[in-house]
């Protein structure tokens, strides 16, 4: 049995297509397309106290009301309406799709149970449902909510048109039909973690019977979901520590150039150093992570730690290479300019290596790390391409790795023997995600900032027509003086949800307008991600010299560039932003001597204000990030949460630690072959580490 004999998935069906556009390819990436949450219908929501809640991923609410009113435009473009209330009062709901079917299923007088969010359009409040059922035929079992697609939802299959299916697939003999699928669980693996049956697990998952089923059945799944991760981290961690060259680095040149700073480095950078130090000594491999809040100086430790390899010897030799790759061009240059007077001081030789470059000077640097003349390089995806070759590369940074993959981190390494890897994290990774996603790299943590930083003051405001126009004076009154600000909005373009609607938010484009409306002298411009890389670098430069003002953008700031004459954030809508990010904006603000001042333009009546007041109390990191965590919950993993990807879905991050360690253990039993596995089994375990979906998934956890 295919994907395709399911009824109303038929090949050619706008189903199908859905359905693979979501990454469901086959019957068992169906099944284990599992659900977002749950709803116990037994707990009501009153229709007085719905509150708008646009944020994503939290649970939906559940309200029963009577319908009170019903107003159709058959003929004409506008939804059908209806108003549903109970005795606290009315929510309206809207039909845009199949108008007549819901006209004659939504009848005045009769009662529903309606599932779903409070939001907000140009046209008032209205309940976006995911589910609207007739009281009468509801059961009041546990609801299963999946993440539904546009496309989906164009194809009209919604949660409870998913849930009837897997009703139709849990009937027929489902481990008979899936005999064949490789992609099963060996049941000698399952019955180590203490896992019954998987089909019956996912069962369990799809149509929970009662609460306890539900939770047990996540820890479950969680587990299995855990497993391969676990496993991939532990044999990493082997394969380092079981190779690599001792080398000795040059000490006196490291000093030489950390005395030419204009500043003197912190304890915490001196210590991170340190460590760093003596782990390219050792005589293993040395990878690890160095995290440091945004404005810490990893920078300076890089670089030290940089020429402290390309003047010192391994093996004898002398004139190992070191590269550091960044995100983009700018902050390559930026990088650069930092760099070469500490590089020149001890009389080594650093170069750029970037995608728009012209081609006689590219051909000199590839030719000079070929020969060995170039000690060290800085550059972007560039230094991926195959024609790029060392004589002996034996020091990789990567800056800002949650740009980056593990793939394309390999694919450097590659290009020396074994070399020794720092990966710089940006945001501070809780404990339990880099127990999970870095377990092989050997965490190093620089927790200070340089003295005589100004904290960045955050203000929640919210965004009603005359604090707009309030804020635009205040931001115009500071171009003037020369005070440079970035207004932060979530989107380039607009976007519709589901049924057609309008999403109300800003774009880019919005923000610009109205700008420049609002005093056309006004030196804006905008960056995107959609617009070219060159594009995007020149507006940065222009607003680094202070020929802009302001700038428009999108997240893609959030990527280290240094302005610190910038001291001004608006950020439009930043309930749509997780914590993490939102610190990564922030921290572009505030690098210079001035106070800075990050403004949060939020919507009013918005319960996500708590986190964001959180938010506001506090610069740390660290405690931002687990904060953040925390409120992710289960699964939700910046990045994934759209995408109908399983893995880890369930996994419920707050009080991960735990199971994490106790499958870290299992991991290591099952690579020592302690519980004695078949060799099929093993064979099944070893393609886990090549398998390109695991990797993809590593890739977008930050
Ligand atoms: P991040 O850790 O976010 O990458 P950077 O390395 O870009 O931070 O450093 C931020 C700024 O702090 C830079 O302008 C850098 O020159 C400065 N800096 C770094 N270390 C020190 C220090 N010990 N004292 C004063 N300023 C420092
Ligand atoms: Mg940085």
């Amino acid at each position: 049995m295919n994907l395709s004999d399911i009824k109303g998935f038929g090949k050619g069906t706008k189903g199908l297509a859905a359905l693979q556009a979501a990454g469901i390819n086959s019957l068992l990436d169906f099944l284990r397309y599992f659900p977002r949450t749950y709803i116990d219908p037994n707990k009501i929501t009153k229709i007085a106290d719905l509150k708008v809640n646009e944020e994503r991923g939290t649970a939906p609410d559940v309200i029963i009301g009577q319908v009170n009113q019903t107003k159709n435009d058959r003929y004409g473009n506008r939804p059908f309406e209806v108003l549903l209330g109970d005795d606290t009062g009315n929510v309206k709901l809207t039909f845009f799709g199949a108008k007549e079917h819901w006209q004659r299923e939504l009848k005045e007088g009769e009662k529903f149970v309606a599932i779903g969010k409070l939001r907000k359009n140009k046209f008032g409040n209205f309940f976006d449902r995911e589910i609207i059922q007739s009281l009468e035929k509801f059961s009041g079992k546990l609801i299963s909510i999946y993440t539904i697609t546009e496309k989906m939802s164009d194809a009209r299959i919604d949660s409870k048109a998913l849930t009837k299916k897997y009703e139709e697939l849990f009937q027929k003999n489902l481990s008979l039909i899936l005999k064949s699928e490789e992609r099963l669980y060996p049941q000698e693996i399952l019955e180590y973690l203490e896992i019954s049956n998987e089909l019956e697990l996912y069962k369990k998952l799809h149509l929970p019977q009662s609460e306890g089923e539900c939770y047990s059945a996540k820890k479950n799944i969680s587990k299995l979901e855990l497993l391969p991760f676990c496993l991939r981290m532990a044999r990493r961690r082997r394969l380092l520590l079981n190779s690599g060259v001792a080398r000795k680095l040059e000490n006196e040149k490291m000093l030489l150039a950390e005395k030419s700073l204009s500043f003197e480095l912190t304890a915490g950078q001196k210590n991170a150093l340190s460590q760093i130090k003596t782990g390219l000594e050792s005589s293993r491999q040395f990878h690890a992570l160095l995290q440091g809040d945004v404005g810490s100086g990893k920078t300076v430790v890089a670089i030290l730690s940089m020429i402290g390899v390309c003047a010192g010897r391994a093996n004898g030799e002398v004139n190992l290479q070191s590269a550091i790759m960044v995100p983009t061009d700018i902050l390559a240059r930026q990088h650069l300019a930092s760099m070469s007077p500490l590089f020149e001081r001890v009389n080594l030789k650093i170069a750029l290596l970037v995608g728009a470059m012209s081609a006689p000077e590219r051909r000199k640097i590839l030719l000079g790390l070929k020969d060995g003349s170039i000690n060290a390089v800085i550059g972007t995806h560039a230094l991926f391409s195959a024609e790029v070759e060392f004589a002996n590369l034996g020091f990789v940074i990567i800056d800002e790795q949650h740009r980056f993959g593990v793939s394309q981190r390999e694919k450097l390494l590659a290009k020396g023997d074994k070399p020794d890897l720092l990966v710089m994290s940006a945001t501070p990774i809780p404990r339990s995600l880099a127990m999970t996603f870095y377990g092989d790299l050997e965490n190093i943590i620089l927790a200070e900032k340089p003295p005589g930083r100004k904290e960045v003051e955050t203000r929640i405001g919210d965004n009603s027509a005359s604090n707009r126009e309030k804020m635009k004076t205040y931001l115009y009154a500071q171009s003037q003086k020369g005070n440079r600000c970035y207004w932060v909005v979530s989107r380039v373009q607009e976007i519709s949800d589901g049924d057609g609607r309008n999403v109300e938010a800003k774009t880019v484009g919005d923000i610009y307008n109205e700008l420049k409306e609002f005093k056309s002298d006004w030196k804006v411009a905008a960056v995107h991600g959609q617009m070219s890389e060159e594009e995007r670098d020149k507006n940065l430069t222009a607003f680094a010299n202070g020929e802009i003002s302001l700038i428009v953008c999108t997240t893609v700031v959030e990527v280290g560039v240094n302005v610190p004459e910038a001291n001004l954030m608006v950020i439009d809508k930043p309930e749509q932003f997780g914590l993490s990010t939102l610190h990564q904006l922030r921290g572009r603000i505030g690098r210079g001597n001035e106070q800075a001042t990050c403004f949060l333009f939020c919507d009013t009546a918005n319960h996500a204000h708590d986190r964001l007041t959180k938010f506001a109390s506090t610069t740390d990191g660290f405690k931002i990030a687990e904060l953040d965590l925390e409120n992710r919950g289960a699964g939700n993993l910046e990045g994934s949460d759209q995408s109908g990807k399983w893995i880890l879905r369930w996994f419920d991050w707050k009080d991960s630690q735990p199971l994490i360690e106790k499958t870290i253990t299992v991991a290591n039993e099952i690579l020592d072959n302690k519980p004695n596995f078949p060799p099929e089994t093993l064979q099944k375990i070893q393609s886990w580490y090549n398998d390109k979906k695991f990797e993809n998934i590593e890739d977008g956890v930050h």
